[in-house]
């Protein structure tokens, strides 16, 4: 029987996991490593982060025919086709799917004070001791106007907090520019300040900026996502630090090894990399899954084509701005905000949970 191995339970690991359980019928057996025993429900951690209790979804639990192996990865050998744990331990693969995700990427200023993250799960927790700690009324800065800064910013500000948002670049660059406009008058109606400078660095209780010294009880840097060392055993990376794979998800010179979510190197018709987003992941989950079981089985595999619908940013409770795209991901004039663009959010999260883990 084939062995198709899963490096990271998310989005796209644990969807392609699902998937192969379901299709792979008799004639394969998969197993997914994941550093937590429980699926992490990342487009949550702004929630987490602010004092929110998530539902628990087991890993165990996905399918009887998948096994869970709860460690790390340390190491990849694709040359002996098998991956190598932090305890020790070795699991050999006829297939591997790479879908370890992403965490923050390191900032480009000097830190000397603490500095916190939303980025995986660990880290939301730290940062959830930390608000609870933090006075309310004292100042709260996030470094990142990007879709987790905003949505981490304005849930701070839902709980009270008075929470001011540094962005050195174009807000929302990714929304048509009615929808830029109209969230730049939104964020002080929402408590948040946005403030146009670039961080230079973090000390205790203070950070250097373009505009001078700013006092902030708790910074959190919202900077952007980066994968991990991990693939780079396996082969090129791109300028994002994603594992560079053909149109089929597979790494060049070690066809047998599959990349799926943020840690995947795919670009779209036109060249420009794809999203990290779990809008992205669960399709090509999904995708790496059939190619695996095609590759061990001696079949043609098939490409990943993504096509978008838009963007949701939460806006704290209730709220929130959805921008319309084509399936390129360009931005229509199509945007609408509110409760309506909120259960969009929701029903969009609960359905990227539900494809990964089956509740
Ligand atoms: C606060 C926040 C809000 C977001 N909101 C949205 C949103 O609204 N819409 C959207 O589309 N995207 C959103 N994103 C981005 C989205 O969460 C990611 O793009 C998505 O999680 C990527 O899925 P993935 O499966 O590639 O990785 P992940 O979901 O990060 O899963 C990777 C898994 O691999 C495990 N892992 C990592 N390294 C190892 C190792 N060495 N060994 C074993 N296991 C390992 C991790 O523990 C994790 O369980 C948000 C992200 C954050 C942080």
């Amino acid at each position: 029987m084939k062995h198709i191995v899963i490096v990271g339970g998310g989005y796209a690991g644990a969807t392609a996991a699902h998937w192969i359980a379901r299709l792979g019928r008799q004639r394969s057996r998969v197993t997914l490593i994941n550093e937590r025993a429980e699926f992490s429900e990342r487009v949550r951690m702004h929630q987490l982060a602010s004092g929110k209790i998530l539902p628990t979804r087991r890993l165990a639990e996905l399918s009887a025919r998948v096994r869970l192996i709860v460690g790390r990865v340390e190491r990849v050998d694709p040359a002996d086709r098998r991956v190598l744990l932090a305890d020790g331990g070795t699991v050999s693969y006829d297939s591997l799917i790479l879908a370890p995700g992403s965490a923050a990427r390191q900032p480009d200023f000097e830190v000397s004070g603490p500095l916190h993250s939303v980025a995986t799960h660990q880290e939301a927790l730290r940062l959830r001791a930390a608000v609870a700690s933090t006075v309310v009324g004292d100042p709260v800065t996030v470094i990142g106007a990007g879709l987790t800064g905003l949505e981490l910013a304005t849930e701070l500000s839902a709980v009270g907090h008075r929470v001011r948002v540094l962005e050195s670049d174009t807000l929302a660059a990714w929304a048509h520019h009615r929808a830029r406009r109209w969230l730049r008058a939104e964020l002080p109606r929402l408590g948040v300040e946005l403030v146009a400078t670039t961080v230079r660095g973090v000390e205790a209780g203070l950070l250097q900026t373009d505009l001078g010294e700013l006092r902030s009880a708790l910074t959190v840097w919202a900077g952007g996502f980066v994968p991990p060392d991990l693939l780079g055993d396996c082969g090129q990376l791109n300028e994002r630090g994603q594992l560079i794979v053909d149109r089929a998800l597979r790494v060049p010179g070690h066809p047998e090894v599959l990349v799926a979510g943020d840690s995947a190197g795919v670009v779209d018709q036109a060249g420009r990399p794809l999203r990290m987003a779990c809008q992205t992941a669960v399709p090509m989950g999904a995708r790496a899954a059939g190619n695996a079981l095609r590759i061990v089985h001696g079949r043609p595999v098939q490409r990943f084509r993504m096509r978008y619908v838009g963007t949701n940013l939460a806006l704290g409770p209730g709220h929130g701005l959805t921008q319309v795209s084509d399936f390129d991901d360009s931005p229509l004039p199509v945007y609408f905000t509110g409760p309506a663009s909120a259960r969009v959010k929701e029903i969009a999260s609960r359905g990227a949970a539900w494809s990964a883990t089956g509740s």
